[in-house]
């Protein structure tokens, strides 16, 4: 079924992808199969020719990720995406499908910390040169791009310091060195902000964050242009076998259906309680794009509609003020996961930022008093009691 194109992000969030059977079903069916039967011979051998249309195999594709890949293109306005089964396999597959031996990858530095694994560790391993670059300086960036490139890789905003790479000028200048721009837009979600509209090429996701959103599923998407996804992502995708399970898929789906009054929710709460931490005298320092004192705010509101689910926080007194604050809320729990709708705090410097050692902290300004902060669905009220008591904690 062909959604109206005139019909607004909330409606298609429900509505868009549905492919309903005989049967008249209201959820999405859940095609929970592997693979799929053929009339006759005539029919199977036409599927295989391409003369028609007919699912193959699960790792190909399947009827349930269809209707959720469909509802993704209509949310982001991309021509075509494939679902995977992690965020991860989304990044690597957008990434191996393009490169070959003797390419160049420009990646912004400020990137979650499997991504940066891949382009730092991985890529040089099959004789692809990579350099990473200052998201948020231009220059840096114009120096890297003078010379020709194939690909470049950017978070915005990204993870933990909320840093904004300039999407539509880094475009222009990947584009001139004749390199494909991968935007991971995990942080912003597809309804704060729409990269390919930006000037990017290809989007990626991990479903498993705001997607789901509620803790249950890992997933991952990658969406871009009709050409690209057929040609270059989907072979690779279909004999390296990343394929997203279709139950998975159709909780990514229920998930879809929530997400804008989910994300919408959250962000204004970290908005407010960004404002809230600031005013705190044991936070020194709070991050939040849309703040006025967030040393890109301007960028922020121009490529994004609202500031975010996520705020960062630096506590007075480095990591042992930080784990007494952290210890003493009731509420809030530790994790490392983000986009939740139960609010979670992570300390960057000993856990998802451990392994990147001290001297890439530092150039990233992590911070061992940096707290991480994902805003779930909770009364803001209660989180901002629960934060009050917790960092009175904090002087020791
Ligand atoms: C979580 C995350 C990923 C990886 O996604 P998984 O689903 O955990 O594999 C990639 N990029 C960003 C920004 C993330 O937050």
């Amino acid at each position: 079924m062909k959604l109206d194109p005139s019909l607004r992000t909330a409606t298609r969030l429900v509505h868009g992808g549905v492919n309903r059977t005989h049967h008249g079903e209201t959820a999405e069916a859940l095609f929970l199969t592997s693979g799929y039967v053929y009339e006759n011979a005539e029919q199977a051998e036409a599927t295989f020719t391409g003369t028609i249309e007919h699912y193959q195999y699960s790792r190909f594709a399947n009827p349930t990720l269809s209707m959720l890949e469909e509802r993704l293109c209509l949310i982001e306005g991309a021509e075509a995406c494939r679902t995977t089964a992690t965020g991860m396999a989304a990044v690597n597959a957008a990434l191996m499908s393009h490169l070959k031996a003797g390419d160049r990858v420009v990646a912004s530095r400020a990137l979650f910390g499997s991504c940066h694994w891949i382009v730092s560790t991985l890529l040089p391993r099959f004789g692809i040169q990579t350099e990473f670059v200052d998201g948020t300086d231009l220059d840096q960036w114009a120096q890297a791009l003078s010379r020709p490139a194939n690909l470049v890789l950017l978070e915005s905003p990204s993870n933990p310091m909320l840093e904004l790479v300039d999407l539509p000028a880094v475009a222009a200048l990947a584009h001139q060195a004749g390199a494909i721009v991968v935007v991971d837009n995990v942080f912003a979600t597809p309804l704060l902000q729409q990269p390919l509209q930006l000037g990017a090429d290809v989007v990626v996701y991990s479903c498993t964050k705001h997607i789901d959103g509620q803790g249950r599923v890992l997933g991952g998407a990658v969406l871009g242009r009709t050409k690209w996804v057929n040609e270059t992502l989907q072979p690779f995708i279909r004999n390296t076998g990343p394929a997203l399970s279709p139950f998975n898929a159709w909780l990514l789906l229920k998930g879809l259906e929530t997400l804008a009054l989910r994300v919408d929710a959250s962000s204004r709460a970290a908005a407010t309680i960004a404002d809230f931490l600031a005013d705190q005298p044991a936070v020194s320092r709070v991050w939040y794009p849309f703040r006025a004192d967030h040393p890109q705010h301007a960028l922020a509101r121009q490529q994004m509609t609202a500031g975010g689910t996520i705020v960062t926080f630096e506590v007075a007194g480095g990591k042992e003020a930080a784990f007494r604050v952290m210890n003493a809320f009731r509420l809030i729990a530790i994790s490392n996961n983000l986009g939740d709708s139960k609010s979670m705090v992570t300390h960057p410097t000993t856990t998802t930022h451990m392994r990147i050692g001290e001297a890439e902290r530092q150039r990233l300004g992590i911070s061992p008093g940096v707290i991480r902060f994902s805003v779930g669905l909770e009364d803001p009220a209660d989180l901002m009691d629960d934060l009050r008591q917790a960092l009175e904690r904090a002087p020791g």
